[in-house]
């Protein structure tokens, strides 16, 4: 296995919108893909074509575009295995179902739906298997004349795989060890259905893992009680040499811990559980994504990477890069993680502080635009600058900064009672004569002149900010007094001062 160049795919059924845990499935696979130089394949798996919901292929390929999330080879990617859609390899399946059926390892059954219903009122806890499938109307129990007969008349049947009952199988996980079922406990998995000329997903997904020489499947644990099956499969073709390596990821918890993250509990407490907003194609319903709540990819990804792995200390921010290099699928645990999502609004908090002032005013600049305000982009950035500590969210930056863009249209009350005191008119009007006598308006010359001002008064420099912090922002909030007159200007400064002082008395 060693030898081989790493190939690892991410696989998912166009059933709906990604789930997040889907993402992290695919981070991890990204993840360990770029750390040995393998490849990463997307792959979509639409032979249940009951189950296709329009739009989520383009969906999960824009996810991770947004996530950038690369991909080597796979739909809308290209590659020298294709094609990668299984709707699209009919005819490949066709050809390994023969293989099996010729080799004795599937049988052709007719069991009409009617009759698989009266078997299980019949029998409790009815299994197609060993102990039952003699029982049953296939080519095990039929001749092949009467199969032939039955084909070419038209009946529909299924192909099912012929598990061996009594033997211990070992699949082999780099996350849980030697994971041992009997397989006694399988059932003659349905592997083709004539009715719609498919093979189902666990046929489709090991004859595609093998032909595109997967290397290594990392998956979510949902996938474990498949994962025998897959192995007896692999057998069954003579590909053990090439079966790859297992890796059955922990599942994502709800925050509380118990029972299996859903979308209702997304719901519940507030945080998107996928990564872009998707509408129901049928529904019209909505869903909020990450990228329309303002989380920023880098932080996601980082929240994500860590749900179910760590580096061995305490690091928790990582870049991509980072990830890479230091990823490690010994290091994942076995045991579910709880999707902590408050942790995810501290990372988007962490990169938002990382970030560049100018790459956030860029954010900024759409919302602004929205609530009408063209600003010039240095104010912009200097808003951003004194402001961004305050936020977890871009978006937010305008409940906390947008008295830098805005005028205050009222006072907020509170605030008046506690902070205008009887002599602030007088004392604010002063301020503003000293003020205007400034030629060097930055926030050093401002607290220079105005501190030796309070000085020589003798006035309380508690009395005189707030006050001055009441007029400029019209409550008691905002980053450092004189930065925000320093971002305001001597003009602006003065206008609010004189209005204030209108106003208030
Ligand atoms: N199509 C499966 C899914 O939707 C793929 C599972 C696997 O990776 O084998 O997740």
């Amino acid at each position: 296995m060693s030898d081989r160049n790493v190939r690892v795919r991410f696989a998912p059924s166009p059933t709906g919108p990604l789930h997040i845990g889907g993402v992290r499935t695919a981070l991890y696979n990204y993840l360990f893909a770029r750390q040995h130089n393998g490849k990463f394949i997307f792959r979509i798996e639409d032979t249940d074509s009951q189950r296709f919901v329009q739009g989520a292929e383009e969906y999960n390929i824009e996810s991770f575009k947004w996530l950038n999330i690369h991909f080597d080879e796979g739909v809308t990617y290209g590659g020298e295995y294709g094609p990668y859609r299984q709707s699209e390899r009919r005819e490949i399946y066709k050809k390994y179902v023969q293989v099996l059926l010729d080799n004795q390892k599937a049988y052709i059954a007719f069991d009409t739906p009617q009759e698989l219903e009266a078997k299980r009122t019949e029998i409790t806890n009815f299994q197609y298997d060993a102990s039952t499938r003699l029982a049953m109307r296939n080519s095990l129990t039929l001749s092949k004349e009467e199969v032939d007969t039955l084909i070419t008349s038209g009946r529909q049947y299924v192909v099912r795989f012929k598990v061996e009952p009594n033997e211990d199988v070992h699949v082999k996980d780099l996350i849980r060890g030697d994971v041992v079922i009997n397989s006694s406990v399988l059932d003659d998995k349905v592997l083709f259905k004539s009715a719609d000329e498919l093979p189902t997903y666990h046929l489709a997904n090991i004859v595609d893992d093998h032909l595109m020489e997967i290397t290594h499947v990392i998956r979510g644990e949902e996938w474990l009680p498949s994962a025998p099956l897959h192995v007896l499969l692999y057998r069954a073709f003579g590909w053990e040499d090439t079966m790859p390596a297992f890796a059955h990821l922990p599942l994502l918890l709800k925050p509380e811990g118990n029972g299996k993250l859903s979308k209702r509990d997304g719901d519940r407490l507030g945080f998107p559980v996928f990564p872009l907003q998707w509408k129901d194609p049928k529904t019209g319903d909505i869903s909020s994504g990450y990228r329309e709540s303002g989380y920023l990819p880098e932080a996601v990804n980082n929240f994500l990477a860590l749900l179910g792995w760590n580096p061995g200390n305490d690091q928790e921010i990582m870049s991509m890069d980072e990830m890479i290099q230091l990823f490690d699928l010994a290091r994942c645990s076995k045991s579910g993680a709880k999707f902590d999502y408050k942790k995810g609004i501290w990372f988007n908090h962490q990169y938002i502080q990382q970030k560049p002032n100018e790459e956030i005013a860029e954010m900024f600049l759409p919302i602004l635009k929205e609530k009408g305000i063209d600003a010039p982009f240095d104010k912009v950035v200097a808003v951003v600058a004194f402001t961004k500590e305050r936020v977890n969210f871009v978006y937010e930056l305008w409940d906390a900064a947008g008295f830098f863009f805005v005028a205050p249209q009222s006072y907020d009350e509170k605030t008046v009672k506690k902070r205008w005191k009887e002599d602030s008119a007088v004392q604010m009007a002063e301020l503003a004569d000293v003020l205007n006598s400034i030629t060097d308006f930055s926030a050093a010359e401002q607290e220079r002149v105005v501190m030796s001002w309070i000085a020589d008064k003798g006035y309380h420099t508690g009395n005189i900010m707030n006050a001055f912090r009441l007029a400029l922002v019209g409550e008691g909030k905002g980053p450092h007094m004189f930065d925000i007159s320093n971002v305001l200007g001597k003009e602006e400064t003065l206008t609010r001062l004189q209005r204030a002082i209108e106003v208030l008395k």
